[in-house]
């Protein structure tokens, strides 16, 4: 194994996850000794990096933002990180609205196939639809007031607060810029030492990569529901993995290339093993710290500016999501037999573009959130049991998108401002003479 690069030790991890899991469920006891004796071991791995996302963000945000040294550089990069990620968005969203025209999903969808969805996930869409309603019933401020906590320690005390997090550390990342450089130069010094303490602690847990990942997909087979729903929903399924590719192997390359000149391979060698984690967690928060490692030490990209753009990309720029509301919402509506008009659909691109930006970082966040994109354009929202059955294989997908898109942005940022340089790590085993045996 020493000589393999880090996302092969991955995809071997994930390969021998799956065939573990499609023996298991060959057994009548196979599943349950699956999630007593091997899922435990991947949730200790998302865990692990869950539990290292709030201090990476603090002590990297802070240390970049005091690097910057004035704060004329921190409104540009910030325009740039809202600007660049607003308009992916856009686009994937009319990627997804494209495909699900052109395909028409919905209509593979037979009255009979409808209801048996309906009956067999209601509980489930209920329990989303009920999650929902909170974000629905909140005012048009909602979002922005929550942004601000007003106890530091409760806000760190949940990971669902990264956002609140994000802002207390630029905020004490301003008032260093603000300081003169003698009077904190020690507060400094201990956000850089921590930082490169968190770096190497990630660098430990990838260690456990190709193992966490095997435990996680053996038990998602392990519980995963019957091959004929999958067979029912393959259209839509494979539409929304279809946009998921071309974002991923089309948009995000090219662009990638046209701004920084850097090729497909390098990109991709750099990115894969952060791919693999978030497809493996279905998380992009857990996935963060694996996404900054890679983006910085493989990709080239200045701490100044993953430091900034990556932790508030995890959690709102959400391409792979945004992109699958769209196609879930004009699926719904055809498998319902609803015809949407342009405005309808045009509506679709604004809501799933704010509701892609409100989806929290972890599983079926995204699907959450589709119920208000189901609202506003009218579709019954009752249609989410339709989708419920094949949506984890694809909140996987997304996930990968979510991040692929995160990193590629945080590259142009960089170029754009002059902070895109040679990777510091070319090949895994550089990095990790000293702890790999
Ligand atoms: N799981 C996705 C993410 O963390 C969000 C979603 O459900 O679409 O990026």
């Amino acid at each position: 194994m020493k000589k393999l690069a880090l996302h092969w030790k991955i995809m071997l991890g994930m390969v021998i996850g799956v065939i573990v899991g499609v023996i298991a469920v060959q057994f009548e006891s196979g599943p349950g000794l699956i999630i007593d004796w091997v899922k435990p071991l991947g949730t200790i791995f998302i865990n692990v990096l869950k539990m290292i996302a709030m201090p990476l963000i603090i002590a990297s945000l802070i240390k970049g933002l005091s690097d910057l040294q004035d704060i004329s550089k921190l409104s540009i990069l910030g325009k740039r990180t809202i600007g660049i990620y607003l308009v992916t968005t856009v686009f994937a969203v009319t990627i997804g609205l494209t495909i699900v025209n052109i395909v028409q999903p919905g209509k593979t969808i037979n009255e009979q196939t409808r209801t048996e969805l309906e009956q067999a996930y209601a509980t489930q869409a209920d329990r989303t639809r009920s999650m929902a309603q909170q974000a629905q019933e909140a005012g048009p401020l909602q979002p922005l007031e929550d942004l601000f906590a007003e106890n530091v320690f409760a806000s760190l005390s949940d990971n669902g607060n990264m956002l609140q997090i994000i802002v207390i550390s630029i905020f004490f990342g301003i008032g260093l810029i603000l300081l003169p450089n003698e009077k904190v130069s020690i507060v400094k010094k201990f956000f850089d030492g921590l930082n490169e303490v968190i770096l190497k602690l990630i660098d430990l847990i990838m260690l456990t990569a190709p193992y966490g990942v095997a435990a996680l997909l053996a038990a998602l087979v392990a519980e995963s529901p019957s091959v004929d729903i999958f067979i029912a929903l393959l259209w839509y399924a494979l539409c929304v993995v279809l946009g998921l590719a071309i974002l991923v192997g089309i948009v995000y390359p090219l662009l990638m290339r046209i701004f920084t000149g850097k090729s497909f391979g390098f990109f991709f060698n750099g990115i894969a093993p952060a791919q693999l984690v978030a497809f493996s967690t279905s998380s992009s928060a857990a996935t963060l710290p694996v996404t900054m490692e890679r983006t910085e030490e493989h990709l080239g990209v200045d701490k100044e500016v993953t430091s900034f753009v990556l932790p508030i990309g995890a959690t709102i720029n959400m391409d792979g999501t945004s992109l699958y509301q769209a196609i879930a919402a004009v699926f719904i509506a055809q498998a319902f037999g609803i015809e949407l008009s342009l405005t309808a659909q045009l509506g679709i691109v604004l809501t799933a573009t704010l509701a892609s930006i409100g989806s929290a970082a972890v599983p079926s966040a995204g699907m959450v959130m589709l119920v208000i994109v189901l609202a506003q354009a009218g579709i019954p929202e009752a249609g989410l049991a339709l989708i419920f059955a094949v949506d984890r294989p694809l909140d996987m997908c997304r996930t990968v998108a979510n991040v692929t898109g995160d990193a590629t942005v945080s590259m142009l940022v960089a170029k754009s401002v002059g902070k895109l340089g040679e990777p510091k790590v070319k090949d895994w085993d550089d990095h990790y003479p000293k702890i790999e045996n």
